[in-house]
């Protein structure tokens, strides 16, 4: 004891009863000495512990254990010094310690347990309920059908879920430490993300965008991410969920593409034509392109309707714009105005291009045998055409002018082309 030797026996006494941890002498298997703050903890007089088996305080699910233990000890085996065990209090309570004990010989050469016991039954329960909330952090983080991720400032992806493999294809182990915006369709797409969560404060929301699966298909994904900063501000990672959406997508793209058909021909319907010549005009202005309108009206349609009833009317005017599509590019608009009337839209075209066009639709009309119940039925059609110019103050001004050119066909007999230069 060195140093402490002036310490009488009294002051030993003292200290150790007033230590925080528990302090026992166990011989022969019951207790010597414990000191006041084991008996406070087992809720016994001191006097009351003294003589005691130690098998007694200990919680009837250890006691094989721990006797097994201290026999195993005793004979010399290399049993643990240091373990958890639960203890019963003279009040019915367990309490979880945990123990340290050391062996040595009394004077008549018996073995002695001398050891300490701490309280740990708080500490054991919050680990315990640390270990709960991780593990079911841990199947959210698995079972959830989002992908969650995360990327540091490079984006490089440093943790991701089990759902890329459902949404894209690809394992948790293949895209760690691979760059995030290389399963994009277009890389810079990520980068605007990123971007967008930096400018946004930190916080994006429902960001939509196109991936690669494995299996090279496009899946659309919704992105919602928050950046992480340290406690001095740095932006650390970036951490984000990922929904698949690309069913509402499709759906969406076909709701859209619905709401601009026109349900019997398959053409744009008046009012998405109507859109999309506004834009092809504004277009061409700014770049100083030409431009022509054409707007086309069958011929004595009525008589078809009469004649053989409005079933082959509708045939008629499917067989009309199958014609049309045979005859039109790419950039080309062609939508249905209403009943039998059409429009085309044609950008990059000057007038003398689209009366070759015209005449080539209306030849093409002309030849047109629709088959219906053992006969054919035959159309014609009368085709107004004009130039976008500088005069026309809008796109109706543009289609007044057509419908004029047409209305000119039309008096001029039908099943022809009038391209107005005016
Ligand atoms: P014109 O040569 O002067 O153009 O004569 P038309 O008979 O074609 O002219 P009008 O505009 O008077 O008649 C158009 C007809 O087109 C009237 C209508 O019953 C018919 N129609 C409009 N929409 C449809 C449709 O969706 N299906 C059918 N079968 N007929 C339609
Ligand atoms: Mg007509
Ligand atoms: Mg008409």
């Amino acid at each position: 004891m060195g140093k402490f030797s002036w310490l009488s026996e009294q002051g030993y006494r003292v200290l150790i009863d007033h230590l925080q941890d528990g302090i026992f002498v166990i011989e022969d298997g019951k207790f010597t000495f414990v000191n006041q703050c084991l008996a406070d903890k087992l809720g016994y007089p001191v006097e009351g512990l003294i003589g005691r088996s130690f098998v007694d305080v200990i919680a009837d699910e250890d006691k094989s254990m721990v006797t097994e233990r201290y026999r195993a000890r005793v004979a010399g085996g290399k049993e643990p010094e240091f373990y958890d065990l639960h203890i019963a209090t003279a009040q019915g309570t367990t309490i979880c310690c945990s123990m340290s004990v050391g062996l040595t010989k009394n004077q008549a050469g018996a073995t002695v347990a001398v050891g300490s016991v701490r309280d740990v039954t708080l500490q054991r329960a919050a680990q315990a309920e640390l270990q709960a909330s991780k593990e079911e952090l841990k199947s959210i983080f698995d079972h959830l059908p989002d992908i969650f991720y995360r990327t540091n400032m490079q984006g490089i992806v440093t943790k991701i879920s089990p759902a890329c493999y459902d949404i894209l294809g690809y394992r948790p182990e293949e895209m760690l430490g691979t760059v995030l915006s290389g399963y994009y369709k277009a890389p810079e797409e990520r980068q605007k993300i990123s971007q967008a969560i930096i400018d946004g404060g930190g916080k994006a929301t429902r960001v939509e965008a196109a991936l690669k699966h494995k299996n090279g298909s496009t899946v659309w994904i919704s992105t919602s991410a928050i950046i992480r900063r340290d406690p001095e501000g740095q932006s650390v990672f970036i951490e984000g969920l990922a929904r698949d959406v690309s069913e509402h997508k499709q759906i969406e793209d076909q709701l859209i593409a619905l709401s601009r058909t026109d349900g019997l021909t398959g053409v744009y319907n008046r009012s998405y034509f109507m859109d999309k010549s506004e834009e092809v005009i504004s277009m061409m202005r700014r770049y100083q392109r030409p431009a022509s309108m054409m707007i086309a009206d069958l011929d004595h349609f009525k008589t078809i309707n009469d004649n053989y009833g409005h079933h082959a009317g509708d045939l008629a005017l499917r067989a009309f714009t199958d014609a049309c599509r045979r005859e039109i590019r790419e950039p080309d608009i062609l939508g249905r105005l209403g009943g039998e009337e059409f429009g085309l839209m044609l950008p990059e075209t000057a007038i003398q291009q689209a009366q070759v066009l015209a005449e080539r639709i209306r030849k093409a009309v002309a030849t047109i045998e629709i088959p219906f119940e053992n006969r054919t039925i035959g159309i014609t059609v009368s085709i107004g055409v004009v130039e976008l110019s500088t005069e026309d103050a809008s796109l109706d001004a543009v289609m007044r002018r057509a419908d004029l050119a047409m209305y000119q066909a039309k008096s001029r007999g039908r099943n022809q082309v009038v391209a107005s230069m005016e």
